[in-house]
């Protein structure tokens, strides 16, 4: 009798470049997928429909990769805790694999499932880190510390070596006729089925298909321009890769491969520059990861002090302003109408609204960050913690205090307008420069029903800086 291991897929849901997938398969040919359907995740407040369809939608193909390859995906739902041993004890496997995760809730839950299954007596193998291309504490400060500044985590991350892309599952068992009835496996739900109803196009298709694909497409054009282009929201500069990133519908080792590989082809240093600047991006990715590992508390507040009691003025009234759109700033409000209608926001523009939420409106960076979660497609705790946290300024960013004034932003990265345009139609006739200097005339507010501003950046901006003062005075 073949010996039995489940692969437990969390944020890993695919088959190609799969660390723990590709280690299960080596010890033995019947490698069976298990996903759980967590209520402790599903049933939380800070849930995006766009995000859950993008989950389901990566689950039915891999489910399909799976059949495909002679073997099974199974669906479970409840609390992984109980799940998990129960599937294995009714398929008397041999033990169980997963990948390891940075974020506080699944390091509970993992060590939960692993004492779970290590009274019913069933091995575990839980070593891989596969969604980093360095696991956390490979890339540590001389004194042995995790970085807590970003510039020197990335100038020993870039030079450590890093892992090939990865062999997975091929010609695999399945489970036989008896074994499947064993288990309390249920049909793949729709994102409907689970309550999160999402009609829009997703930025990008489900799947290790679709990701495969425009990172390819990405990684022979687009990133050769990418310093120059992806400060533009109204141009597709960027990779669209943050779901799959967020998801592991791609591997991070092909990713990386693909970057690599573009560098070499360069022929100037303009290009080089371009690409080596994509590889950044893909470093402060691991460097949130790292920190969220090393300092969880950063999930539930500032790491900063100053920010630890900082009396933000949380107004209700400006803060659903802010979330649907209506700020009387036309770059914020096109941003955010771009997150609730498509599930995704320009990295630029990320950077505008929420310094605008926290600076000018006053408000704790939390809201904002939940927001963003409830919304988000590519929502992932350590990145957008990280992005709050940096515009706010109560992170680990050496540089305390930035305030993006919303009309240089869009002066210098939406000049003509475009992004505002598409995004807030209502205004799409009004000249260009009151757009972008968000100066509209009382006639061109009356025609159009749009906002006049909800607050004055310069006068918050003021008030923000000597919040900030006495806040700092008070500590000392
Ligand atoms: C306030 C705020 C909140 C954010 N929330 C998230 C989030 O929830 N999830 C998320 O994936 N990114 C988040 N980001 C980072 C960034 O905006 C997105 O990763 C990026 O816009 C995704 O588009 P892309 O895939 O085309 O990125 P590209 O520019 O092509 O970058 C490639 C990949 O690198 C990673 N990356 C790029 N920039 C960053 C960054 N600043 N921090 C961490 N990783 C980065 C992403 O995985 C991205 O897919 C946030 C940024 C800010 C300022």
């Amino acid at each position: 009798m073949t010996d039995l291991i489940l692969f437990w897929h969390r944020r890993d849901l695919r088959i190609s470049d799969n660390l723990g997938l590709a280690s299960a398969r080596e010890r033995s040919p019947k490698v069976v997928g298990i996903f759980c359907l967590d209520p402790g995740i599903l049933a939380a407040d800070d849930v995006a429909p766009a995000r859950v369809t993008y989950m389901i939608g990566c689950l039915s193909q891999l489910q399909a990769r799976y059949r495909a390859a002679g073997s099974e995906l199974l669906i479970l739902k409840g609390n992984p805790t109980q799940q998990i041993p129960q599937v294995a004890v009714a398929l008397d496997a041999t033990a169980v694999y997963w990948n390891r995760d940075v974020e506080p809730y699944s390091r509970e839950r993992d060590n939960a499932v692993a004492a779970a299954l290590a009274q019913q007596g069933i091995e575990m193998r839980t070593k891989t880190w596969d969604q980093l291309l360095h696991a956390p504490g490979d890339v540590l400060t001389g004194a042995g510390k995790p970085y807590t500044v970003y510039g020197p985590f990335w100038r020993n991350w870039q030079k450590s070596t890093k892992l090939a892309p990865v062999d997975t599952l091929q010609d695999a068992m399945g489970l036989s006729e008896s074994e499947r009835e064993s288990v309390n496996a249920i049909a793949l739900p729709t994102a409907q089925d689970l309550g999160f109803g999402w009609e829009a196009p997703l930025p990008l298709e489900p799947g290790e298909l679709a990701a495969q694909e425009q990172l390819a497409t990405f990684g022979h054009q687009a990133i050769e321009a990418y310093d120059e282009q992806r400060n533009f929201p109204a141009v597709t500069g960027t990779s669209l890769l943050s779901a799959a990133l967020k998801f592991g519908a791609v591997g991070i080792r092909e990713v990386w491969q693909t970057a690599v590989t573009a560098y070499d082809a360069c022929r100037s240093d303009e290009a080089r520059i371009n690409v080596q600047t994509w590889m950044q991006e893909l470093a402060w990715r691991e460097f949130y990861q790292h920190v969220m590992f090393f300092f969880p508390e950063l999930a539930h507040g500032p790491y900063r002090d100053a920010w630890k009691d900082f009396p933000w003025e949380n107004d209700s009234a400006k803060f659903t302003a802010w979330c649907e759109g209506r700020t009387g700033y036309p770059i914020v409000d096109a941003a955010m109408r771009q997150l609730n209608e498509t599930g995704w926001m320009h990295n630029r523009c990320r950077m505008i609204v929420a310094s605008f939420l926290t600076k000018d409106l006053i408000i704790d960076w939390r809201w904002g960050e939940k927001y963003f979660m409830q919304t988000l497609v590519d929502g992932d705790l350590s990145a957008n913690n990280g992005g709050w946290q940096w515009s706010a300024s109560s992170g680990m960013d050496p540089k305390p205090l930035r305030i993006f004034n919303p009309a240089s932003q869009a002066k210098k990265f939406d000049a003509d307008a475009e992004y505002i345009r598409q995004w807030v139609p209502e205004i799409r006739h009004v000249d260009t420069g009151a757009l972008v200097t968000g100066k509209l005339s009382p006639l061109d507010l009356e025609s159009t029903g749009y906002a006049s501003p909800i607050v004055d950046h310069k006068k918050q901006q003021a008030l923000f800086k000597e919040l900030y003062r006495a806040q700092k005075a008070k500590l000392g």
